[in-house]
């Protein structure tokens, strides 16, 4: 098992990439913290983990909020005795022409998709050193490599997160952390669908355009399904990853190369 025993705390992970990292991570033996804003959603995880056997606690937090951010930190170190990792995941979408893109849509994405990641990296920074290091995963896109058309505050948000990735590594590589970004392609998930939905309504193409264009440009020829970054992610997280901090790990099939 890469991550037997590790505490591993991950934003944004009642659903779609968020869980399928912390089922990935427990499947590796990692105690995992799940959290997101949907009550019900973080009440209905535990038991499902419970089920497969998996070591969970779930918690509430919305990352745009300093307090809730805090207290996911906090509980988390009460419940397993402290943090190993954390994965900055949580994030939305909106794809808007930008002449359409108010103060309001700009400040919501990078409330959430940006300052969201520097809340949880500075939280969980006194549990890592105070655990003689560990590690921390922000995951950006392939919209944090190369800007894409109607998706502007997205990429400016992606592309702040590698900024950030990058600052850090070089920052706390002496506390022992490692720093790094992984970027999913096209990933099916509800974002996905929201995303194809809103293209359809810019474009006036048919539902589910956006989604198979993107696909069929893949070199590896399928989707990215939510355990295809778990796997990364578990990967980056182990010990084989030990001298491996400041970088992007782009898992996409090939959709988009750093
Ligand atoms: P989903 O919309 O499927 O899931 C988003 C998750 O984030 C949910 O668990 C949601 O939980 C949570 N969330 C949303 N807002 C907040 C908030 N303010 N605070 C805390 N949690 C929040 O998205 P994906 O799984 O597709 O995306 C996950 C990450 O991967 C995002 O950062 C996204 O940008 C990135 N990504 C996704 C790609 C894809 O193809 N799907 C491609 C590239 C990057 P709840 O509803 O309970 O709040």
């Amino acid at each position: 098992m890469l991550l037997k025993d590790k505490i591993v705390v991950i934003t944004g992970s009642t659903r779609g990439i968020g869980k399928g990292i912390a089922i990935q991570c427990a499947k590796e033996g990692a105690k995992v913290v799940v959290s997101g804003t949907n009550p019900r959603l973080v009440e209905e995880i535990k038991p499902e983990f419970q089920k497969m056997g998996y070591e969970i606690e779930s918690f509430v937090c919305d990352v745009t909020k300093r307090q809730d951010v805090e207290k996911l930190m906090r509980c988390s170190c009460e419940a397993y005795g402290g943090i190993d990792a954390l994965v900055a995941n949580a994030g939305i979408t909106d794809v808007i022409q930008f002449d359409n893109l108010t103060e309001e849509h700009w400040d919501r994405m990078i409330s959430i998709n940006l300052k969201g990641v520097y809340l949880a990296d500075h939280a969980v920074l006194p549990y890592l050193k105070e655990n003689g290091g560990g590690k921390i995963i922000n995951i950006s896109s392939d919209c944090g490599v190369e800007g894409w058309g109607f998706h502007s505050s997205y990429s400016a948000a992606k592309f702040g997160i590698r900024g950030l990735t990058q600052a850090l590594a070089k920052e706390l590589g002496k506390y022992n952390i490692n720093v790094n970004a992984v970027c999913p392609g096209i990933i099916d998930t509800d974002m996905w669908k929201e995303g194809d939905a809103m293209s359809s309504h810019i474009t006036g193409d048919p539902l589910g355009s956006s989604w198979q264009a993107n696909v069929d440009r893949i070199p590896l020829g399928r989707a990215g399904k939510p355990e295809d970054i778990g796997k990364a992610v578990a990967m980056l997280l182990s010990g084989y990853a030990d001298y491996i901090t400041g970088t992007t790990l782009m898992v996409g099939g090939g959709s988009a190369v750093n």
